[in-house]
């Protein structure tokens, strides 16, 4: 195999297709545009019932709405099996997103590093637990999910997970909350090749080897059988 270890950084992009809004283009008021101001650790502070309550509410709707994979997580899932079974390597999902769709599609190896709705947290011990069907109390719970101006979950594992990146690959994501724009350039720093998939132009694209714009679904599935047939 021309790659050994292969990192994919995922964004809200790839669970578009499963029914989720994006941050950036989004309509929907939790999931989409509105998605700011419900997650700051500002508003946990100064407005923590209404924070805590709009993270229920995102729970309440993520567990009606029952989302699913699509061919993009699936594919990837896909590609971390042939990775173990044929024992070539690290293969490893650093995923934006606090939904489950990777998970659920299979794959074994992912890295929240924004946290997941799966998952909360008693306030007075720390403890983590998993997150079931009910909603979180507030003056005793918080969601485990990373606010904006918290920092990342799982840093030191990230930095050295990119330190041997030999194959880096973002898909649906705008680039624009750091530090995960910034893990392209680590990677390249140290002789990986990068590949961005995206529906839409980003202004930091450029730096990457090579873009495909499309939607992931489509192109993911495509994408990974070049690598298993080594055409890539
Ligand atoms: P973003 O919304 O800023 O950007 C999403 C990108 O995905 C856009 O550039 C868009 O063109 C692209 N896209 C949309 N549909 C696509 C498709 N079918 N295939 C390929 N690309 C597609 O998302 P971000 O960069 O992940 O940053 C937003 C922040 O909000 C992150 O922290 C993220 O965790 C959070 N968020 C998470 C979810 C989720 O968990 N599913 C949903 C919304 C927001």
């Amino acid at each position: 195999m021309k790659y050994k270890n292969i990192t994919i950084l995922t964004g809200a992009g790839i669970s578009a297709e499963s029914g989720i809004p994006t941050y950036r283009t989004g309509e929907d008021k939790l999931w989409g545009t509105d998605f700011k101001e419900f997650s700051t650790i500002q508003s946990l502070r100064t407005n923590r019932i209404k924070s805590i309550e709009a993270f229920n509410e995102r729970k309440r709707r993520y567990i009606e709405n029952d989302y699913k994979p699509n061919a993009g997580h699936f594919s990837l899932a896909k590609l971390e099996n042939y990775w173990r079974d044929n024992k070539i390597g690290c293969f490893n999902v650093i995923t934006q997103n606090i939904d489950s769709l990777h998970e659920l599609a299979g794959s074994n190896h992912v890295v929240h590093m924004h946290g997941s709705l799966a998952k909360k947290r008693r306030i007075d011990t720390n403890n983590v637990v998993d997150w079931g069907n009910e909603p979180l109390n507030p003056d005793l719970e918080r969601p485990e999910v990373v606010l904006f101006g918290e920092e990342i979950m799982h840093g030191r594992t990230i930095e050295s997970i990119l330190n041997f990146t030999d194959l880096y690959i973002a898909v649906g994501t705008s680039m624009t909350v750091f530090p995960a724009s910034d893990f392209v350039l680590q990677v390249k720093q140290l002789g990986g090749y990068t590949i961005f998939v995206n529906e839409e132009k980003c202004f930091l694209d450029g730096r990457f080897h090579k873009t495909i714009y499309g939607k992931s679904s489509e192109i993911l599935p495509k994408l990974v059988d070049d690598i298993i047939n080594e055409l890539l």
